[in-house]
């Protein structure tokens, strides 16, 4: 748990927890066949202890390798959370998992930053993507050659049988 704050270090004082986060640690689901993570998360977080829980906050960056949904080219993606920040209850329903007085702050991050994920991804907002009229016309012909090969071959059959 790299990503981990001991809540009696805590109490004496803040913690900063700053450095890179292994794709593994993060192991995070992109859910999306355009969108891979093959890069660590750099994060910058300074946690402090407020009466009721903990609240972190910083920065945190990753780097996402992406497949342009409209012109299939591959490019890569900067996520950037400067202003991150999140409020972990220690009280309550809704407090969060201590394990050994730590609190593994993966899950949140890796929630936070999956919001943050390109629902399409897209080289350049512009992109233009593939020319539409060369599929346009790649289907038509495709289709309509089927059904001409189909029906001839059909007829030469024809006479053969008469
Ligand atoms: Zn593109």
């Amino acid at each position: 748990m790299p990503l981990a704050v001991n809540l009696r270090h805590l109490e004496a004082h803040n913690i900063s927890l700053a450095g890179s986060l292994p794709v593994r640690e993060l192991d995070i689901d992109p859910r999306d066949d355009v969108i891979q993570v093959r890069h660590p998360l750099e994060h910058d977080l300074e946690v402090q202890k407020v009466e009721d829980g903990l609240l972190v906050q910083g920065h945190l960056h990753l780097v996402l390798e992406c497949q342009c949904v409209r012109c299939l080219k591959p490019f890569q993606h900067r996520l950037e959370l400067a202003n991150w920040a999140c409020h972990l209850p220690l009280e309550g329903e809704d407090r969060v998992a201590v394990v050994n007085d730590c609190v593994d702050l993966t899950p949140y991050v890796r929630e936070d930053i999956l919001l943050e994920f390109p629902r399409h991804p897209l080289c350049d907002p512009g992109c233009r993507g593939l020319p539409s009229t060369s599929i346009g016309k790649l289907k038509n012909t495709s289709g309509t050659g089927k059904t001409e090969v189909g029906s001839s071959a059909w007829a030469e059959l024809n006479k053969l049988k008469l």
